[in-house]
């Protein structure tokens, strides 16, 4: 498709964007490169591309023509102007946060994180002399005041792990704004058919394409997406992209490369040096699944409606998170963050507490007991006693993750052999209470 065609709409643009015929081919589908390095035209051509005067593929830990099909097809999606794909969500992570930070800095981040995030910035960060702040999102003064001189970001989930609650992205974009720094949104479990979090102030833009966005539990990826719109050079606050870089000859990326400044430090530094890269493969694959996201985000979104309703109304259940139910207190947050529906990520307490939930787990036939969601399958995992593990009990409270507490990622199945598997799994979880 042309840049300057029509504007599309998602449906097409979540098979097209990015993708081209192959020019040695005429192959319609996009080839898996498996290739390492480009041979240069010539010693001009090839300092050219060194000096980052021209673009161009020289060798894969950078750029590869498959990944970077996926990379523009994500971009476009969420709205950004360009976007780099990682190993995996949390390469991307770590990818997302190197260009803002340097030893002594911190995020501002959500406690209602995915748990392995939590682990992240709690404790391995903090190598790197990184640090991360964690306050309830819900609160805006506590962001404000954990706001430091020191901050360079503020990061949270659109749709949150594990309990599905729905971040109110404006308000928080704009205490971002006011204090001159970029908001990093994880959009995994919405994906941007559901949240477009640039549309709400989001600066940058995080996903570990595992999910969603690949579909079906087949590769590991990630992604970083830039808006294109944070004024790098206002604060003096992000030398890596304001001031002169001494690996390129002092190059200011800002100055030279305008609003792509961030997704040309992401892979000429960030790539380069990190070389979290993604493979072409998995490149493939999650190409193949993004050509049927809406298709599978709309019947995820309908499956989850329906069984967190049966959910909610069963008496051997405490309580559903789901957002998408009127009785949560983020009901009224979906029409203005997710209006096409609130996910298919929530948790569930089960009464008769951790023992039940582990029964629950081990007597579903349909639901599988995995660390993963976002796959077409139905998935669950008892937090507390999984990917929660590793926090404290107040941690685990405050990410939604208490012992009694189990989380599903509902899939794409026939809606009514889920519950009927609920239904006979919850009775043997909680028989003889
Ligand atoms: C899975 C997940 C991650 C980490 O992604 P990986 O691809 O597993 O590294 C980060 N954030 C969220 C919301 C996730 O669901």
């Amino acid at each position: 498709m042309s840049d300057d065609g029509p504007s599309y709409g998602f449906d097409t643009l979540q098979i097209h964007a990015g993708a081209r015929p192959d020019p040695a081919t005429g192959a319609r589908q996009t080839p898996i490169y498996q290739t390492t390095a480009y041979v240069f035209r010539d010693a001009d051509h090839a300092a050219a591309l060194f000096n980052l005067q021209e673009v161009g593929y020289i060798y894969s830990r950078l750029t590869n023509p498959t990944v970077a099909v996926l990379q523009e097809r994500i971009a476009t999606l969420e709205g950004g102007i360009g976007a780099v794909c990682c190993s995996s969500g949390h390469a991307a992570q770590i990818m997302a946060l190197f260009p803002l930070m340097a030893p002594g800095r911190n995020v501002v981040v959500s406690t209602r994180l995915y748990g392995g995030t939590v682990t992240q910035f709690s404790h391995t960060i903090r190598r790197f002399g990184w640090s991360a702040t964690f306050v309830d999102f819900d609160d805006l003064d506590a962001i404000r005041a954990a706001i430091d001189d020191d901050t360079r970001a503020i990061f949270c989930e659109s749709i949150a792990n594990p309990g599905g609650y729905i971040t109110d992205l404006d308000a928080v974009a704009a205490v971002a704004e006011e204090a001159g720094l970029p908001l990093i949104v994880d959009n995994t479990s919405a994906t941007p058919y559901l949240c477009r979090p640039i549309e709400h102030g989001a600066a940058l833009v995080v996903h570990s394409t595992t999910k969603y966005l690949t579909g079906n539990g087949t590769v590991t990826g990630g992604a970083v997406v830039d808006s294109g719109t944070f004024d790098w050079s206002a604060s003096g606050k992000f030398p890596s992209l304001s001031e002169p870089e001494p690996a390129y000859h002092g190059l200011k990326f800002h100055e030279t490369f305008g609003p792509l400044a961030y997704t040309f430090h992401g892979i000429a530094v960030g790539l380069r040096d990190l070389g979290m890269t993604m493979n072409p493969q998995a490149a493939h694959y999650t190409l193949m699944g993004i050509e049927t996201l809406s298709l599978r985000m709309a019947r995820h979104v309908k499956n989850a409606e329906k069984i967190a309703r049966w959910l909610e109304d069963d008496p051997r259940v405490e309580y559903v998170t789901y957002a998408g139910l009127p009785s949560s207190p983020y009901y009224e947050r979906v029409e203005k963050i997710c209006p096409r529906g609130a996910g298919a990520l929530f948790t569930f307490a089960v009464k008769g507490g951790y023992e039940a939930c582990i029964r629950l787990v081990d007597s579903l036939e349909i639901f599988s007991h995995v660390a993963n969601l976002g796959d077409t399958r139905s998935l669950i995992i008892h937090s507390a006693s999984t990917t929660h593990r590793q926090l404290t009990p107040e941690q685990q409270e405050a990410a939604g993750a208490a012992p009694n507490v189990v989380r599903v990622s509902i899939g794409i199945e026939d809606a009514d052999d889920l519950i009927a598997d609920l239904d006979q799994a919850l009775a043997k979880a909680t028989a003889g209470l």
